[in-house]
């Protein structure tokens, strides 16, 4: 038996930043990199007697990322409390979604050496995100940050459809450029903006899939790649020595390349979701949903299209010039001065895109 005769199975939850200008419940700012706890009001640093109010803005991004990705919008949506302890979370719960998310059923294409390939998207749901815990070198103890708590998010959940390191990043890459195009989240991956819990599994085809772990918050395309072969090649050993793999919570670690358990099923949490009771339904009306669907901007796939019809471009440099919003537009402004998309494209994707790796740019 060898890694041959096993197939991997991976199933993403991706977190997006939403890049509203204020918080979720609260009119603290999103910005990112401010000094610690300046981004702060009683609401988002929970104290007693405060209570939420729904950002508008949330609700609508998060539309448009469902449409965008093939969503059915819910006309009735709720939140609900995620309650657990941890330092960096004040109120003890998060303010999530649990039965009624606002898209479900969505996909996303994306290219394989075998052609086009759907991913499925189980639901996208809003949620706060938590503070951040700093390591206090001198002190040696962690210090709280809650510029954060409170900075809406959405949660993208695949179903398990992926099943090399190559279409998950494939399929990151899409996921980034539509939200880009729609403009709902910088995706800027070193600032957390975007990162993903990545689950992993390997059977032998035609069996039934096998016990999933999850490594949780990868936030660089090359951990998350790393992460995946590591994590197969070690459930494969698990198996071949006669082991069963345990169903866990990972945490990867960059420097080792190894993936460390962090809880186990043992203590599977339980994190007693009940309806938030301070916040309404949410409730979208048809003519709400059509106005953001007729303003949706125009998405990579179909300015793909254009550059392979209008401009005469490979495939290849169509995906490669639409994958970034920035690079596609800067295609489209220059080709309208020189008239000529192939050279445009070449000096793009070869000269600039040269330098910009060289300077580790975007
Ligand atoms: P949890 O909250 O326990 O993480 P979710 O339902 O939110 O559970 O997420 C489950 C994720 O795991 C989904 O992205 C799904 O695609 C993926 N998944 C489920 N079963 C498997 C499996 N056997 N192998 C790999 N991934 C899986
Ligand atoms: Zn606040
Ligand atoms: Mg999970």
């Amino acid at each position: 038996m060898s890694r041959e005769d096993y197939e991997v199975v991976i199933g993403l939850e991706v977190h997006a930043e939403l890049s509203t200008k204020t918080k979720i419940f609260c009119s603290c700012p999103t910005a990112f990199g401010a000094a610690p706890n300046t981004h702060t009001c009683p609401i988002c640093m929970a104290m007693p007697g405060t209570l939420p109010k729904l950002n508008e803005k949330v609700v609508e991004y998060a539309v448009r990322a469902g449409l965008a990705t093939n969503c059915e919008i819910s006309r009735n949506s709720k939140n609900d409390r995620k309650n657990y302890y941890y330092p960096d979370l004040p109120k003890s719960y998060q303010i999530s979604q649990f039965d009624k998310p606002l898209c479900e059923h969505g996909y996303v294409e994306i290219d394989t050496p075998n052609g086009k390939k759907k991913i499925r998207l189980l639901r996208i749901h809003i949620e706060e995100d938590a503070g951040k815990l700093n390591h206090d070198d001198f002190g040696g103890g962690s210090l709280v940050d809650l510029n954060r708590a409170g900075v809406p998010l959405i949660e993208m959940v695949s179903e398990p459809d992926l099943r090399s390191a190559e279409e998950v990043e494939a399929y990151m890459r899409k996921l980034k450029s539509i939200l880009e195009y729609i403009e709902v989240s910088d995706c800027k991956m070193q600032e957390g903006s975007l990162r993903a819990d990545v689950n992993v599994s390997v059977h032998k085809p035609g069996e039934p899939f096998g016990t999933r772990t999850e490594m949780k918050n990868m936030n660089s395309f090359r951990s998350i790649i790393r992460g995946i072969e590591y994590e197969t090649q070690r459930q494969i050993e698990v198996l071949e020595n006669g082991g069963k793999v345990e169903q866990e919570t990972l945490r990867w670690d960059d420097v080792s390349g190894k993936t460390f358990s962090m809880r186990d099923k043992e203590d599977a949490q339980d994190y007693r979701y009940f309806p938030e009771p301070d916040l309404v339904a949410i409730r979208l009306s048809e003519e709400y949903i059509e106005n953001i669907k007729n303003n949706l901007p125009e998405l990579p796939e179909s300015r793909k299209q254009k550059y392979l019809s209008v401009y005469g471009l490979s495939e290849k440099d169509s995906r490669m010039l639409t994958s970034s919003k920035y690079l596609s537009n800067m295609f489209e402004e220059a080709e309208k001065i020189c008239k000529n998309g192939k050279a445009v494209a070449n000096w793009l994707l070869s000269d600039v895109s040269r330098i910009l790796n060289e300077n580790e740019m975007e």
